[in-house]
């Protein structure tokens, strides 16, 4: 049976080191690490993630703010928000939460994001740095970030040598979660929906990686025996006969886990990463504007 990778125990680790290291920094600089959430309109889940941050950043000992706006905020109020927050220099994290209404064009709200704060990863200049290695100054997309993270801890060894297949190549997970394989000197594969044979594919892999959106679909004999496996999928199901919802990710976990080394569970994998990395990002962001180096 695969040993359990406990993504809670691993981000607490992470938020203890934020903590420790922005105590250390307001106590040596006065700097406080700031952090701004902005949500426009009333989706219900992007209102749980945004209080979940902001107490999260409270928690690390951050000044957090949160600018909530009307669902009918025009693009360019938006821009001017963000842009104000830019050259507010108590704000060294900003996240502008996603999905916006669609009369809102995210690309360039994103792309407004001074790439210093864009504690998300997302802007073009770091999506740029974490593509040509240049990791000591980027910021990288936090679920990616926090899935190596799991894979570092659960390996306990250099990456070298071994073969990754990611599943999924959106920006925000599965792009940056193959460059940062790679960076680590793994053999990266990216498969999609037009991947052919992905099971045979996916039994390649000694790091097998699920960023797809589809409840289960990644089967227990996909995987190779031992491989370590990271599910980044969360999927609701609907209510089942005692009216409780299930959330599943995109590994059929039970199966999976008589193969493979080590499995991430969902939820408490990959999820509780998320937030951690996003505090990371902010501390290293403030101690960057302090005129100090800091990885954690
Ligand atoms: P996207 O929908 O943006 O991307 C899904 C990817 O999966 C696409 O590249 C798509 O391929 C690929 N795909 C879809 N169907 C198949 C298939 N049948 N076979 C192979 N590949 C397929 O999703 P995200 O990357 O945003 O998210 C992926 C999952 O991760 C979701 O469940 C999401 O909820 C979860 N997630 C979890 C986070 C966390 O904090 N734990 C944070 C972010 C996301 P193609 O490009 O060809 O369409």
């Amino acid at each position: 049976m695969a040993s359990v990778i406990d993504g809670k125990v691993v981000a607490a680790d992470v938020v203890a080191k934020v903590k420790a290291e922005a105590d250390k920094l307001i106590a040596e600089t006065g700097v406080v690490p700031g952090i701004a959430v902005v949500i426009v309109g009333h989706d219900p889940a992007s209102q749980v993630y945004v209080a979940s941050k902001g107490k999260k950043a409270k928690e690390c000992g951050f000044n957090s703010i949160e600018h909530a706006l009307p669902a009918e905020t025009s693009e360019e109020e938006l821009v001017a928000v963000v842009e104000k927050l830019n050259a507010d220099p108590a704000i060294h994290g900003i996240l502008v939460q996603l999905p916006l209404p669609g009369h809102i064009d995210s690309g360039r709200i994103i792309q407004t994001i001074a790439p210093e704060k864009d504690v998300d990863g997302f802007h073009f200049i770091n999506v740029g740095k974490l593509g040509t290695g240049e990791l000591d100054t980027a910021f990288v997309p936090c679920t990616p970030a926090g899935s190596m993270l799991l894979i570092e801890r659960a390996l306990g060894r250099d990456l070298s040598g071994l073969s990754a297949v990611v599943v999924g190549r959106s920006n925000i997970v599965g792009k940056p979660m193959a460059n940062l394989l790679l960076n680590a000197n793994a053999t990266v594969t990216i498969a999609h929906s037009r991947t052919k044979d992905l099971p045979g594919l996916c039994r390649s892999a000694d790091i097998l990686v699920a960023a797809v959106g589809r409840p289960e679909m990644i089967k227990g004999d996909w995987v190779k025996p031992g491989a370590t496996v990271i599910d980044v999928g969360i999927n609701r199901l609907p209510a089942d006969a005692n009216g409780k919802a299930r959330l599943v990710g995109d590994v059929a976990y039970d199966e999976a886990a008589t193969n493979a080394g080590s499995i991430t569970p969902v939820p408490g994998g990959v999820g509780p990463m998320t937030i951690a990395l996003l505090m990371a990002n902010t501390v290293i962001s403030a101690s960057r504007a302090a005129g100090r180096a800091l990885s954690l």
